[in-house]
């Protein structure tokens, strides 16, 4: 890993937000092993091996409905048929079908040699072993109510590859091909702290000059809906020593920590501090709003001998959830053997007119919707202060007015981040 050192000289340019994304991506060498999961286990987690189909699925040409199965060309030719017997899923049929015979079959269970339609049940009435259809004036085609054997799936197919996020659609398929296990990346144990003499845990008396801890609970939500192995290490005060003894005890067996609070310009610089004795630090300005400040860095080896990566979110609750979203989330999932979609926004038009500053990508809360014209457009929730958490829970996307605009009429077309596609929760 190379990092540069004390990069945090206030007249340094700040950084935008694709290169500050690069830079964290860059540092992401060291990808969790693989190991081997149930499937009951593997949700969220990611891909280390190629899945290739080892049956064809359907396994049998079977029926898609409950009725009865025939040779379909007779159906032009024949009044009645004679009824041979019956093919219930799971069991089956054993003979071949004759001229002018059909079996009662239940939806997935195999097409009997012989038969290849299946007329559905509302169709029939059965009389003394003999089987009539009423079908109006169009019969049903040779084939009809019938899934082909491998028509969804090939044996040997390739069907899933490495990095691919495991969700409920995805264990589905695999269990279908009869995997009970696969092999995944394993978890990032990642710790979480909260910071600040002010910051009070929930549950507790509010103190006059208080405020509860959002963070932890907002950060350790993302961090699990990625998967991750967390430990809550709670909340530390406003000392430089406190910070520096938690930090190094918890970077002996967590592979990231994460802390928020304390890394504003101005404020005591505990986190940078501690942070730079610890190992090595990176600190940012940030050309984005919400969340300026943020640090980066790592805090030396940890026990199993991989480097325990550091990053200080901001404190503001808006800035810690936006900055982790746009910028730790992506670190993450590369980490666990996955990756973030970083061009994955969504063109919208503005309801409104948005204002920013020259050389400052601002994120804006936002609530896209379709309108009745079918064109997707976008309002900001209200008050933008990164202190008002409420904005997150009305928005399902974050607006971004980028670097170079100033000013973004009413009607405009303007990029959004839609929260399903980078919040992890
Ligand atoms: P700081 O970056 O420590 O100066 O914090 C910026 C603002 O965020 C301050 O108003 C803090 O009180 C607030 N803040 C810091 N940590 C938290 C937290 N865990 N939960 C809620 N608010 C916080
Ligand atoms: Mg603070």
């Amino acid at each position: 890993m190379s990092l540069s050192c004390f990069d945090f000289a206030d007249q340094k340019p700040q950084l935008t937000l694709e290169e500050a994304q690069q830079a964290l991506l860059e540092t992401a060498t060291q990808i969790t092993p693989a190991i081997k999961r149930s499937l009951q286990e593997a949700q969220g987690l990611f891909l280390a091996e190629n899945i290739q189909a080892p049956i064809q699925v359907p396994q049998n040409t079977n029926s898609a409905m409950d009725g009865y199965a025939l040779k379909g060309s007779e159906l032009t030719q024949l009044k009645s048929w004679h009824l041979a017997g019956e093919s219930l899923a799971g069991r089956g049929f054993n003979q071949t079908l004759q001229a002018g015979e059909c079996i009662y079959i239940t939806t997935g269970a195999p097409l009997p040699e012989g038969a290849d339609t299946v007329v559905m049940m509302e169709q029939a009435r059965r009389e003394d072993g003999q089987v009539f259809f009423e079908l109006g004036d169009k019969p049903p085609k040779i084939g009809s109510n019938v899934r082909q054997a491998g028509e969804d799936i090939q044996e040997g197919q390739l069907l899933l590859h490495p990095g691919q996020c495991l969700g409920s659609t995805e264990l589905g398929l695999l269990a279908s091909l009869g995997f009970s296990e696969v092999e995944v990346h394993q978890p990032l144990r990642v710790a979480i702290f909260s910071t600040g003499d002010e910051v009070t845990a929930p549950g507790l008396p509010l103190p006059a000059a208080g405020i509860y801890d959002a963070n932890r609970f907002s950060v350790q939500g993302m961090l699990q809906g990625l998967g991750c192995q967390v430990t809550d290490l709670g909340i530390l005060p406003d000392d430089l020593n406190a910070i520096t003894s938690a930090l190094r005890k918890a970077s002996r067996d967590h592979q990231l920590i994460l802390t928020s609070g304390g890394v504003s310009v101005g404020d005591a610089d505990f986190v940078k501090q501690a942070l730079a004795d610890l190992g090595e630090t990176r600190f940012w300005r940030l050309a984005i709003r919400p969340g300026r400040p943020f640090a980066f860095g790592h805090l030396g080896q940890n026990q199993q001998g991989s480097t325990c990566l550091f990053a200080g979110l901001p404190g503001n609750p808006v800035a810690a959830m936006v900055t982790f979203m746009l910028l730790v989330q992506p670190l993450i999932k590369k980490l666990q053997g996955g990756y973030q979609n970083l061009t994955a926004t969504w063109t919208a038009q503005t309801e409104e007119p948005l204002k920013s500053r020259l050389g400052r990508s601002d994120f804006h809360r936002g609530i896209y919707q379709v309108n009745p014209e079918g064109q997707l457009e976008v309002h900001t929730t209200g008050a933008q202060g990164s202190g008002i958490l409420t904005s997150m829970h009305q928005a399902n996307c974050l607006i971004r007015i980028p670097d170079h605009q100033t000013e973004i009429p009413a009607g405009d077309p303007i990029s959004i981040y839609p929260f399903h596609l980078w919040l992890a929760e």
